[in-house]
């Protein structure tokens, strides 16, 4: 699986859709979902075959591989990412004159102080 575009992300994917949630890599926030629909190309069926029942499980499963690269594709965009240390961090926590995360701006003022 592709690493996803932040540290931390949730998937709450379910038989009817896929759904993912990404995350601010500094505060946590929850910046971007997106969501899916599962669309089977069979009927619902009351009963089903196991068999039957497993060529559906590898049609979500592959299903599901690409609406998460698809998801990661689509939020990248939401985030900015910080060129000193490649977090991917939300709006708030970004520096747009600097350029970079709040978090190495403040690391970079530091250092100035001292110097
Ligand atoms: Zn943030
Ligand atoms: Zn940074």
């Amino acid at each position: 699986m592709l690493e996803p575009v932040t540290k931390k992300y949730q998937d709450d994917s379910n038989l009817e859709s896929f759904k993912f949630t990404f995350f601010c890599d500094l505060c946590a926030k929850p910046v971007k979902a997106v969501s899916y629909s599962f669309k089977p190309p069979f009927k619902p069926k009351l009963f089903i075959s196991a068999s039957e029942r497993r060529a559906r499980e590898l049609l979500w499963l592959s299903d599901h591989g690409d609406a998460y690269e698809r998801a990661n594709k689509e939020v990248l965009i939401f985030f900015n990412r910080c060129p000193v240390c490649g977090r991917r961090v939300c709006d708030d926590c970004f520096a747009d004159e600097q350029g970079i995360c709040i978090e190495c701006l403040k690391l970079k003022n530091e250092k100035e102080e001292k110097s």
